[in-house]
């Protein structure tokens, strides 16, 4: 390849908005000299790779977005630990065909048993398919909504929570909600039902959620939205978090 075609070549992949073409030129023509390959296949060799180049690009952009905690996955996530939970259930999850649905997801459990650890791995397994997604505890949510409607820029704020194709909503229980408090959450999922996926985690079940948004009329209007294509799994076994701490606590008696 002449060094005018080269340069030619890599400032139309630049306008083309092709920037890995662009960088690697030189590197794609050896490969293609080397390899003697056909012209199709040197096509197909860039433009596959310009196109990994972007998802991967697409995906840690959207991963920095997201506001996740962590990013485990579900490889990480030791299903022995927990018997009574059904790894077939959360594999399905993984699929994202709820997501696809635009329905929602629900984890149910005790401190410890995993449950932001699946919803994050979901989260970070619709990321990669190109959902756009975010993380936040319910009570941030809340504070953040409050501020926002007290500022006169509530319909500003709730786009944060309704634009996303995937909302992890972390923790829902912890704290008891005003009545004003709980009504910005039914705004939140009403305006999300059948449009976009809400991935929740609550310490409490859904017959307690009467006192956990200090209505039972507004908890069943949330709930009513919620369920109505939710897969719920309920994880009721012994706390991960518990179990390195007891182990610590042995190691550190054994020492003393
Ligand atoms: P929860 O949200 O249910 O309180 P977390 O998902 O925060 O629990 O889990 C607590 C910690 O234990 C996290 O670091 C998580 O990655 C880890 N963990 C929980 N369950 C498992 C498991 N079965 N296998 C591996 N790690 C786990
Ligand atoms: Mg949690």
């Amino acid at each position: 390849m002449s060094e005018l075609t080269g340069n030619r070549t890599r400032t139309t992949a630049g306008k083309l908005g092709l920037p890995h073409l662009a960088e690697t030129i030189n590197e794609f023509a050896r490969r293609a000299d080397e390899a003697k390959m056909g012209y199709l296949d040197f096509l197909d060799l860039v433009l596959s790779e310009e196109l990994a180049v972007r998802d991967d690009r697409r995906f840690r952009q959207g991963l920095r977005l997201s506001r996740l905690p962590h990013h485990k996955t579900l490889d990480e996530y030791d299903f022995s630990f927990q018997p009574d939970l059904d790894p077939r259930k959360v594999k399905d999850l993984a699929t994202l065909s709820f997501v696809e649905a635009k329905a929602n997801a629900a984890l149910l459990g005790p401190p410890g048993v995993g449950k932001t650890h699946i919803a994050v791995a979901l989260a970070v397994a619709a990321c990669r398919a190109g959902y756009s997604v975010y993380f936040t505890s319910l009570d941030d949510m809340v504070r953040n909504l409050k501020a926002a409607e007290a500022a006169g820029r509530l319909a500003n704020k709730l786009g944060t929570y309704l634009r996303p194709g995937v909302l992890v909503v972390d923790e829902v229980g912890y704290e008891i909600l005003e009545r004003g408090e709980a009504n910005l959450v039914f705004q939140v999922i009403s305006k999300r039902y059948e449009k976009g996926s809400i991935i929740l985690t609550s310490n409490k079940t859904f017959s307690e959620w009467g006192q956990v948004f200090g209505d039972e009329v507004l908890a069943t209007a949330i709930l009513d939205r919620l369920l109505h294509h939710c897969d719920v799994i309920s994880i009721n076994g012994p706390s991960y978090r518990l179990k390195n701490r007891l182990k610590a606590i042995e190691r550190d008696a054994d020492v003393a």
